[in-house]
């Protein structure tokens, strides 16, 4: 079983980092992970490279949901009405899931929006 942190994110949608390799070629601009760290982890995973016990600890945003919420509120302008790649850095459907159901919760949030999403 992996560390558990619960935290409050401060914020969670967010420009694509794209001075990762990675993601030179992603067609998204933005992007929110839920959690941090991954359960699963692979092997080849390049999100490994982020936390030093990246399956061994992991932090739960806990607010997610009421946060997207408001993150998704604020986004009028078409610029920033463009799908949002839930799950850049993690595993949102991860073990830890099934406790929390933040995953589940935020894309109830992008449905009662009519806000688009990547997950995969
Ligand atoms: S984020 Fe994806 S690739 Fe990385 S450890 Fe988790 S399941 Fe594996």
């Amino acid at each position: 079983m992996p560390l558990v942190i619960e935290k409050k994110a401060r914020n969670l949608i967010h420009p694509i980092d794209r001075t990762w390799e990675i993601f030179r070629f992603c067609p998204h601009r933005l992007a929110a992970n839920i959690y941090l760290g991954c359960e699963f982890g692979c092997s080849y995973c390049f999100a490994r490279a982020i936390t030093p016990d990246y399956s061994g600890v992991i932090t739960v945003r806990i607010n997610a949901p009421e946060k997207i919420a408001t993150e998704l509120q604020k986004m009028k302008s078409l610029r920033h009405r463009q799908p949002v790649d839930l799950g850049s850095a993690t595993d949102p459907y991860q073990p830890i899931e099934k406790h929390y159901e933040l995953t589940r919760n935020v894309l109830k949030t992008f449905l009662r929006k009519n806000a688009r999403l990547y997950c995969y």
